[in-house]
């Protein structure tokens, strides 16, 4: 096995913020909205699903 290219990466040592192609749109089917190169979702923020938090009820302190 040639082990030659795997040696050492040089890591650490440029941070670039990750970022995504430029040219995405949104995955929903008439909806033109170009995605921003950091939106890390394959949707715009319309259409990205999108998690409810919980929260309904669960901080309030009634006895
Ligand atoms: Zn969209």
């Amino acid at each position: 096995m040639d082990t030659t290219f795997i040696a050492s990466r040089p890591s650490g040592r440029t941070r670039r913020p990750k970022t995504y192609r430029a040219d995405r749109v949104c995955t929903d089917f008439s909806c033109q909205t170009i995605l921003s190169r950091y939106n890390k979702r394959d949707a715009c923020h319309i259409h990205a699903p999108v998690k409810f938090p919980r929260i309904r009820g669960r901080f309030e302190d009634d006895e």
